[in-house]
């Protein structure tokens, strides 16, 4: 199976298999092992490119393959993928969302990887953006390990100390070049600051141009790059 060889682990792949896919995407094939290697990464990609699934594979992964959290009171997700735009990130959310129930039915069906089901059983993902009732955002943040959000209102909980970004390990940054021009490069030093314990992080956007380089260079460690 070609996802296999990409070293993603078993649930991922029969999860992509239940959406019907078959093969990966150039991006996928680039970006999923180069992600799981570690280190930080500048892909570019087009919409439509499978961009969505070649972040959110190896980010599942690592936050089924990392040792439970611990209890915390406020909201402390693992990972975060930051987009520009409250629809993108509907549809990053709902992305993740299919490919764990895709992780859920393959654990119901295999009774090996002990650990992973464990972490399927606790893994949530929380949609945070603006125009949103507060309410429901706070109630779908508790326990959350991978929050979707555009950067303003990250920043705005966080000052609300209804999420801790301090234990975060992977940050994604989705569509950077329509980051930058919707104006979110303040927002995203801001966040970059508050996850600055991080392992990973991973930038996807449309173009290398000079000022996403620069934005590159401000929030991550000397990363590869995938020009596809
Ligand atoms: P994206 O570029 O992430 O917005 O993905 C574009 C579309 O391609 C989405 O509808 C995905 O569900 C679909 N897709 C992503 N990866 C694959 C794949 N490996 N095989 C077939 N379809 C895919």
């Amino acid at each position: 199976n070609a996802f296999l060889a990409l070293g993603l682990i078993q649930p991922l792949v029969d999860a992509v298999a239940a959406l019907g896919y078959t093969a990966p995407t150039p991006v996928q094939a680039q970006a999923v092992p180069s992600a799981l290697a570690g280190g930080d990464w500048m892909v570019s990609s087009q919409t439509g490119s499978g961009k969505t699934a070649a972040f959110l594979l190896p980010v599942l992964q690592r936050l089924l393959t990392l040792p439970p959290a611990a209890a915390s009171r406020v909201a402390a997700p693992r990972a975060i993928v930051l987009c520009p735009t409250r629809e993108l990130a509907q549809q990053v959310a709902s992305d993740a969302i299919d490919l764990m129930r895709g992780v859920s039915a393959a654990m119901r069906s295999a009774s090996k990887h002990d650990k992973v089901r464990d972490a399927v059983r606790g893994l949530r993902v929380a949609t945070i953006v603006g125009g949103m009732a507060y309410g429901k955002q706070l109630f779908d943040l508790r326990g959350a390990d991978l929050v979707v959000a555009t950067p303003g209102r990250l920043l705005d909980l966080q000052e609300r100390k209804q999420i801790r970004l301090d234990l975060c390990h992977m940050l994604v940054v989705d569509e950077a070049d329509r980051m930058l021009d919707l104006g979110f490069a303040e927002d995203l030093a801001a966040l970059h600051d508050a996850t600055a314990h991080r392992e990973q992080t991973m930038m996807f956007s449309a173009t290398f141009a000079p000022r996403i380089m620069t934005l590159a260079s401000r929030v991550m460690r000397e990363p590869g790059r995938l020009e596809l």
